[in-house]
């Protein structure tokens, strides 16, 4: 688990104040965004329009609810609490430029704590090219709250929403899925063994991608940065943030269309698929609907077929169908299942041919 800080100096919060601390936390924060006017200092930020359309977005992270300290590191959040913030931004095909940064903090955190999460929160806007321009800072009995506000811009041509998918586009996802679940399996089931014992220490190593992408999660700005190289515009955009199922439905919902997607066409890393394995989950059930992955789904028209194809880190998993078709996943065998948005139901009738619903395997 995380290592013991009990020799590590603690300075209590209260010795610096609410401005001695966002001074001391904020003092070396750089503006490079030539539309960053005026950061951190006055009653608010002061950013230049220039033509084109602005992005805002915002998430909020509740201390366990959203994460649990007992094996994340603060540096760890700080940098996902940006991530992913930054994610919704790029699902808009748009990039950010600036982010805002309200937290809640209890008495339990020092300034070393603190100190450490924006560490991660400065990482991640050096990293992304953004300014943190600005935020709150307040006291929490209900431990640490992280809500983080990005702003970015796109030009009106490249806006991608959620509701322009058109029937026969092809459907597409970065990157590979559920990952990030089961690494949160890996990190919860460590947790309970050191909660029983604590000398026992976790055996991590084989599972070093899968709890990296529960821990660290990134934006896929390449990805977008690749549509701009080859001059694609996706038809919809968002991203897996629920779950492939979960957020394919948004977009047959927000088009008015339904899709078709190919469980042997789902892209799943081997070392997910042992550790599902291993939970007895089955890999798909963990690709439909473990969240936390952070890739982005999107929909192209069939005539990109053969750009997009070419493209390593790319896969195409299905087509856009009828509306009154739902959105369907065609098994391995053949059969065909409806995509709810809830998993984690038991699967029951795998290979009879009924429509049923991805859950967990019994073994
Ligand atoms: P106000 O009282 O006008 O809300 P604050 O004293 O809360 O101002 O904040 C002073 C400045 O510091 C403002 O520019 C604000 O945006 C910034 N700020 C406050 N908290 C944070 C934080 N947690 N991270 C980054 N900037 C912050
Ligand atoms: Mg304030």
């Amino acid at each position: 688990m995380t290592e013991d800080k009990s020799e590590m100096p603690r300075t209590e919060l209260d010795q610096l104040g609410e401005f001695g601390l966002i001074d001391h936390l904020t003092k070396n924060t750089k503006l490079v965004q030539p539309s960053s006017k005026l950061g951190i200092g006055d009653d608010a930020a002061v950013l230049k329009l220039k033509k084109g359309l602005m992005l805002v977005s915002s998430d909020m992270l509740m201390e366990s609810i959203h994460f649990d300290l007992t094996y994340t590191p603060l540096k760890h959040l700080g940098y996902k609490a940006v991530a992913v913030n930054i994610s919704d931004i790029v699902a808009m095909n748009g990039t950010c430029s600036q982010i805002t940064v309200n937290i809640g903090l209890s008495n339990r955190f020092s300034l070393e704590a603190v100190e450490e999460l924006y560490e991660g929160v400065h990482l991640a806007c050096a990293h992304y090219g953004c300014d943190l321009v600005g935020g709150d800072t307040t006291s929490s009995r209900a431990g640490l709250v992280i809500s983080i506000t990005a702003i970015g811009t796109v030009a009106p041509d490249k806006l991608v929403s959620r509701s322009k998918a058109k029937i026969h586009d092809l459907v597409c996802v970065s990157g590979d899925l559920g990952a990030a679940y089961v690494g949160l399996q890996i990190l919860e089931r460590e947790k309970k063994v050191f909660l029983t014992d604590e000398v026992m220490q976790p055996q991590l190593e084989a599972y070093e991608y899968v709890i990296g992408r529960q821990l660290k999660a990134e934006a896929r700005t390449d990805v977008i940065q690749w549509f701009e190289d080859s001059g694609i515009i996706p038809t919809s955009m968002i991203d897996i943030s629920d779950g492939l199922a979960s957020d394919l439905l948004h977009i047959c919902k927000q088009s008015g269309v339904g899709a078709r997607v190919y469980e042997d066409k789902l892209p799943i890393d081997a070392t997910t698929k042992d550790v599902a394995l291993e939970f007895k989950l089955s890999p798909t059930t963990v690709a439909l609907h473990g969240g936390e992955d952070y890739e982005l789904l999107f929909t192209v028209s069939q005539e990109l077929h053969e750009k997009v194809d070419e493209q390593q880190d790319i896969s195409i998993i299905g087509h856009i169908a009828e509306a009154s078709h739902g959105a369907e996943l065609v098994s391995v065998q053949g059969d065909v299942v409806v995509l709810e948005a809830q998993g984690w139901r038991h699967f029951g009738n795998r290979g009879t041919g009924e429509q049923g619903t991805f859950g967990i395997i019994e073994q």
